[in-house]
């Protein structure tokens, strides 16, 4: 009882926090996909890029491509490296858009499979990157749009906390989101930027700025991100488009060099971006912050909590046939964490209150079909919960069949049963001697797109290349989809 008093105490606290907060911030993430390693001006962009942030006291993330970082090394440009290890430095694959991309090689693999294939081909460039630079990389994000669910897998393994990108294959209302246990700024609402053809385009996009920070601040603070390619400062194509267009794979000694701007439209790229910068700096409520810092004021305060009785009761009573994330004050679940505490309670392995160290990942498969109703009795159902209790511990995920006894249902209907059991319990009842289970859905798939055309149509694909099971993966691991809360 003390611990939910002070539990209280502690939400009526935050609650009132932002009102009280007589200062709401806009922090700004600011980063570059530092990718093209053919044509060498991409070198000096870079360069030039990251020292006018330096002097502007900006820090920036640069999500480096493993190739881009030993070109860098193999040309002998440390004062490059040197440069972009003065700000952040993230991860953006090993080769890019050299065939087959992250999207199309995980498209045909299951879950562990894809995790373990993602590692195989990126993680040697991940660690060169974390070499060449002396940091270890802050975030990940695709090539193009060569995004796949089992990439988060293979980061929290290589413990990378945070995705940032920009695309719309997974998304939560717009808005920095939980997924897979990743910190995930990606469908991103304010996602902005300027075009870089002089002071007509920077004045629009200076009045966006200005409109998003006002209602950014009317909703007591909130995230922007923005985002560019060093090459782009120099070239009139991407170094990609001129070789790896639509499946096209040629070797390297006959990759070619994309069409450079003009000298004159280079000075207009860089002066562009530069009174951008510049202009969105004199806000004294605008904070600039790298993904590390962002992914810290986003932390996920549901982790390494324990949650008594009480807890558990008020999560059981907001579980429904429709299964979501739930928001409890300064915290919130995805729902392969609600179902996790809730069978751990049932099963009774953590008595004194359940921990959650991890968000355990959504099922590998699709659930079994299941008839409309299922019945079971109280030592059946008592069992099954600890048989999932050792599931989740082994696995670390959802798992796609819950068995009673012979009969198989899904995770949905086991976990509707289970919420309403766990209430049952917590009124200091036994289990029902008789149970009902009846299917039940994942509300929080819709977040994750079916597949269809749009999702890849990056130019460096062939341009007929779907993923109609990969989407599906994706949107098993919608179970693990929440809100990411910011704290001021
Ligand atoms: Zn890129």
């Amino acid at each position: 009882m003390f611990r939910s008093l002070s539990a209280f105490a502690l939400l009526l606290f935050v609650g009132t926090a932002p009102a009280a907060d007589p200062k709401p911030t806009v922090s700004v993430v600011l980063w570059f996909d530092t990718e093209d390693y053919i044509l060498p001006a991409s070198d000096d962009a870079a360069l030039r890029v990251a020292d006018w942030l330096t002097k502007q006291d900006v820090r920036a993330t640069f999500k480096i491509v493993g190739e881009k970082a030993r070109v860098l090394e193999k040309r002998g440009r440390k004062d490059v490296i040197a440069a972009l290890a003065k700000h952040e430095i993230g991860y953006h694959s090993n080769f890019h858009s050299v065939q087959p991309t992250p999207a199309m090689y995980l498209s045909a693999l299951g879950w562990d499979e894809g995790v373990a294939e993602f590692t195989r081909r990126e993680k040697p460039g991940h660690d060169d990157v974390k070499r060449i630079f002396g940091q270890t990389p802050s975030c990940y994000g695709q090539p193009g749009s060569s995004w796949g669910p089992q990439v988060y897998g293979a980061m929290r393994e290589w413990k990378t906390p945070m995705y940032l990108d920009y695309g719309r294959h997974v998304g939560l209302d717009r808005k920095p989101m939980y997924y897979c246990g990743v910190f995930t700024v990606y469908d991103h609402e304010n996602t902005l930027r300027t075009d870089l053809g002089g002071e007509k385009d920077v004045r629009k996009a200076q009045d966006r700025f200005v409109e998003v920070r006002r209602k950014l601040l009317a909703e007591g603070g909130g995230l922007v991100s923005i985002y560019y390619h060093p090459c782009e400062f120099v070239h009139d194509q991407f170094w990609d488009g001129a070789n790896f267009e639509k499946g096209a794979n040629p070797p390297r000694a006959e990759w070619k060099k994309p069409r450079a701007k003009t000298e004159e439209e280079s000075r207009v790229a860089y002066q562009s971006f530069f009174d951008y910068i510049t202009f969105i700096k004199r806000f004294a409520d605008v904070k600039f912050v790298t993904a590390r810092e962002a992914t810290a004021t986003h932390r996920d305060m549901a982790l390494g909590r324990s949650f008594t009785p009480a807890d558990i009761k008020a999560i059981a009573a907001g579980v429904t046939k429709g299964i979501d994330f739930q928001r409890h004050g300064e915290y919130a679940l995805a729902p392969s964490e609600i179902l996790f505490l809730l069978n751990e309670s049932l099963a009774g392995k953590q008595p004194k209150g359940v921990t959650l160290s991890e968000t355990p990942f959504g099922p590998s498969k699709a659930a079994p079909a299941m008839k409309q109703v299922v019945t079971t009795d109280a030592s059946q159902f008592t069992r099954t919960a600890v048989d999932v209790a050792d599931y989740f511990r082994t696995h670390r995920r959802v798992p796609s069949a819950v068995w009673l006894g012979s009969e198989a249902i899904s995770p949905e209907a086991y976990l509707a049963a289970l919420a309403k059991v766990v209430l049952t319990v917590g009124d200091g009842k036994p289990v029902p001697e008789s149970l009902e289970l009846t299917p039940a859905k994942l509300l929080s798939a819709k977040r994750v797109q079916d597949d269809n055309p749009k999702l890849w149509g990056w130019v460096i694909f062939p341009t007929d290349f779907r993923a109609p099971a990969m989407m599906e993966l994706g949107q098993r691991q919608a179970w693990t989809i929440k809100p990411a809360i910011r704290r001021p």
